[in-house]
């Protein structure tokens, strides 16, 4: 099946026929409620059949203007893969509950957004081997959800998870807090190709990074500066997560919003006025960045006609 096809179609006729796409009205159903309500209706379990990835189309309107800045958003964990506990806290709720506010934002401003998943289920329902390694587990599922995000021609990925640190080696839920804290954005970008089989996650600072994708390390880049220019602590790392290692839109950015284990990111991230600031905050450096975001190539071509 021909994915830009179904996608071209159903977006512009939900334009023609919902009406304005950009002041959305009290009759929109997307307005009401739109923080607890996700605008996908599409349970995204019917996206993977056997070993065949079907799109699951975007329903509201589009704006045409950005009908080509196609948005994944990938909440990190489900309820087979958890994620962290941290004093009650759950990281496959929190990311699916900030990944709600961010994809609504980004539909209120006409972007043609796709969710990996809606509710706890995880993408790789049918149990497929992916990767053809003989036995499914967490990675088929990271496969899967690369594979979809391809399969929906997306030009941004945001994976969106939360961290936690603790100093001591650790084993189940976290139970203290501790000082550290802020955002962390994460490109794929690697010292050597020795890192890719070492067995372990690397953290590497952008300008020592050998291997990388210019395209996600010059967002990464950006959104850390937008973060701190706007007075939030935030972090860019190089690293070989296996879903960043993948690349599966032109820029793929995971990122930690917050750290759990920290009292103050712990009650931003558990509120919802909290998770709108950083929902706010991504989509604010989305839409006045979309040049470069989506067009790297020629933007950078423009830096430079600018420099000469
Ligand atoms: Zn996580």
């Amino acid at each position: 099946m021909k994915i830009k096809r179904a996608f071209g179609i159903l977006p512009l006729a939900a334009m023609f026929v919902g009406g304005t796409f950009l002041s959305p009205n009290k009759d929109n159903p997307y307005t009401s409620n739109i923080f607890e309500n996700n605008a996908h209706t599409i349970d995204t379990t019917i996206a993977v059949k056997k070993d065949t990835i079907l799109p699951v189309v975007s329903i509201p309107a589009v704006n045409p203007d950005l009908s080509s800045m196609i948005i994944a958003i990938e909440p990190g964990h489900d309820s087979t893969y958890i994620g962290s506990r941290v004093n009650g806290a759950i990281e496959e709720d929190l990311t699916l509950s900030i990944a709600k506010k961010i994809d609504s934002l980004l539909i209120l401003k006409g972007y043609p957004t796709y969710m990996t998943r809606t509710n706890n289920t995880r993408m790789n329902i049918n149990n497929v081997d992916v990767n053809k390694d003989g036995c499914v587990n967490m990675r088929d599922d990271i496969d899967t959800i690369s594979k979809y995000i391809k399969s929906v021609d997306a030009k941004l990925a945001i994976i969106i998870h939360y961290g936690a640190y603790s100093a001591k080696k650790h084993f189940g839920p976290y139970r203290e807090f501790n000082s550290v804290n802020g955002a962390e954005f994460y490109f794929y970008g690697i010292l050597n190709k020795k890192q890719l089989t070492d067995g372990v996650a690397n953290y590497n600072h952008p300008e020592d990074c050998k291997i990388y994708s210019a395209s996600s390390m010059t967002v990464a880049k950006e959104l850390t500066k937008f973060y701190n220019d706007n007075g939030m602590t935030a972090r860019v790392w190089g690293s070989d997560f296996r879903i960043l290692c993948d690349n599966p839109a032109e820029v793929t950015i995971l990122t930690e919003f917050k750290y759990l284990t920290n009292k103050k990111d712990f009650e931003k991230a558990t509120s919802k006025e909290g998770q709108l600031a950083d929902a706010k905050l991504v989509v604010d450096f989305i839409d006045k960045k979309r040049d470069m975001i989506f067009n790297p190539k020629s933007y950078a071509a423009n830096l430079e006609k600018k420099l000469k």
